[in-house]
């Protein structure tokens, strides 16, 4: 299925959403490729990326918000993240880690970036990095 039109897009994440990982082919009318499958959902992270900046834009939030009180939400959000984590509920453990990502999106977007720009730097820093584990964390070898 091509989709051109963000109506066509829509319906198509929509419909990689409901079956999982069926095999649709999704146009990105905004970036021109093709995504399938696995990749289709990785996809959709970037096209929702782009609906969220769109909108935080028609509430005004860039017009009267800023980096600092972006991270206040971030705050309020992992808050929340570590009440649904202590009595292990996962749609709320699941809704947190989306409402921490929006606020990530929209502080990432104040500063002139986006969020996979952040996460590809990132990336490139820890790709390569050695370590062990600790206590159920990584810790980085100095
Ligand atoms: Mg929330």
């Amino acid at each position: 299925m091509i989709a051109t039109t963000y109506t066509e897009r829509d319906a198509a994440i929509s419909r990689i959403n409901a079956a999982g990982h069926m095999p649709v082919s999704l146009y990105l009318s905004d970036i021109r490729a093709w995504y399938v499958t696995e990749e289709g959902k990785d996809m959709l992270a970037i096209a929702r990326e782009k609906d969220v900046i769109q909108w935080a834009k028609d509430r005004g939030i860039f017009d009267h918000s800023n980096p600092e009180s972006q991270h206040i939400k971030t705050c309020e959000e992992v808050r929340e993240l570590s009440e649904a984590l202590a009595i292990h509920d996962r749609p709320e453990i699941k809704d947190a880690l989306g409402d921490i990502t929006v606020t990530l999106i929209l502080q990432a977007h104040m500063h002139g970036w986006t969020l996979g720009e952040c996460l590809e730097s990132a990336y490139q820093v820890i790709k390569n990095r050695k370590g062990r584990m600790v206590g159920g964390l990584f810790v980085k070898e100095e």
